[in-house]
């Protein structure tokens, strides 16, 4: 059976067509899946007799559900771990903010890239996820928007309030699932789907060029975050394997032509985890601004958020005072991004799933993020 969820509005047309009824229907199933939250919209009345016989036969809904959810007392961020059918545990994370509500989504369950940095990378990759399980995240998320009208209604927002913007920032790399993300892709983006333009979701990689390759030319309009977080091919080979596989070179110079044929329309986005006397010097500062020259782009920097056991340490908040406003002055746009949900555990480089832990301990095991 395939899961309704995984389904492009186009695929569910090429279903009714085959069917011989008309592909009007499809629409008519969409809005139901994802604007009524419906889990069985082969019930909506007015379908085909034959058309809602055959969906009960080939199509279900994935059962993924909010297993445990975590509210943060000091910026309202909600940290949902999520149960997929097979029992796998992801996690997501709803950001309010004051014009828009981000939600923070998993492509993966735990993630090959090995970060050293990162508690995710440390899970090793268990499996992929599909479409219908990174869309399932939003649907989750938005119904539980919709049924929490105190969360709204402190936060200032309407009864219809909904999710604005998405990350791609969750568990793994989003571009080591290329497929299954760029399916999602279509679904999020469908105007009778969950309706988010695409220059409103944004992918962050750690750098996976192929993948990257892909999805620019799938998804020219999709906007990119590429985490960083090094100055040199050595440092960067250190801290994030995947260097040795796509040199940080490499990668800068493809996303120097594709932005320069973008012409100015949009650019990228760079997140820089800041960690104590590994990357905060302002010779890294100069190396950073020399790296970045002719991509367009918005510097994030991250202090590190400290996850035990680690050997790393956040910097000094003289330091990254510092480190910005050295890069400040030689003219890149540049933030200290502090991370929202730090006392649930949800900031970034916090999310890592443990289930057999977890059992004992739900609150207290780290999670992470690219
Ligand atoms: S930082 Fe991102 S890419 Fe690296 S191991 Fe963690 S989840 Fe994977």
């Amino acid at each position: 059976m395939q899961d309704m969820y995984s389904q492009s509005l186009a695929d569910l047309e090429q279903y009714c067509t085959r069917l011989g009824v008309p592909a009007v229907h499809a629409k008519t199933l969409y809005r139901r899946l994802f604007k009524d939250f419906d889990t069985a919209p082969w019930n909506t009345p007015g379908l085909p007799v034959l058309l809602a016989e055959q969906l009960r036969v080939d199509m279900r809904c994935n059962e993924a559900s909010i297993a445990q959810e975590s509210l943060s007392r000091y910026d309202g961020t909600v940290k949902f771990l999520v149960r997929m059918d097979d029992g796998s545990l992801v996690e997501s994370v709803l950001m309010p903010e004051k014009k828009r509500i981000t939600l923070c989504i998993s492509s993966q369950v735990g993630c090959a890239m090995a970060c050293t940095f990162c508690h995710t990378g440390r899970m090793g990759l268990k499996r992929n996820l599909t479409a219908g399980e990174i869309a399932v995240q939003v649907v989750l998320a938005q119904r539980w928007i919709r049924e929490h009208a105190s969360w709204r209604e402190e936060r200032g927002y309407p009864w219809f309030a909904s999710i604005s913007n998405i990350v791609f920032m969750g568990m793994g790399e989003p571009l080591d699932n290329i497929e299954g993300v760029s399916q999602a892709l279509r679904i999020l983006s469908d105007p009778l789907g969950l309706n988010l333009a695409l220059r409103k979701i944004s992918v962050s990689t750690a750098g996976h060029l192929d993948g990257l390759k892909i999805l620019l030319e799938r998804f020219p309009k999709v906007s990119l975050a590429l985490s960083l977080h090094a100055t040199t091919e050595r440092e960067r080979s250190q801290l994030m394997p995947i260097n040795r596989r796509w040199p940080i070179g490499t990668i800068l110079n493809y996303l120097r032509d594709f932005y320069q044929q973008r012409d100015g329309d949009s650019c990228l986005l760079v997140q820089y985890t800041v960690i104590r006397g590994v990357n905060d010097s302002l010779d890294h500062a100069d190396r950073l601004v020399e790296l970045l020259q002719g991509v367009p782009v918005k510097l994030n920097l991250i202090p590190l958020n400290e996850v035990e056991p680690s050997r790393f340490q956040s910097p000094e908040p003289e330091s990254l005072e510092r480190f910005r406003d050295h890069i400040n002055a030689a003219g890149v746009r540049v933030m200290i991004r502090y991370s929202k949900g730090q006392d649930i555990a949800a900031a970034c480089g916090q999310l890592v799933v443990n289930a057999e832990k977890r059992k004992t301990s739900p609150l207290s095991e780290p999670v992470t993020i690219s």
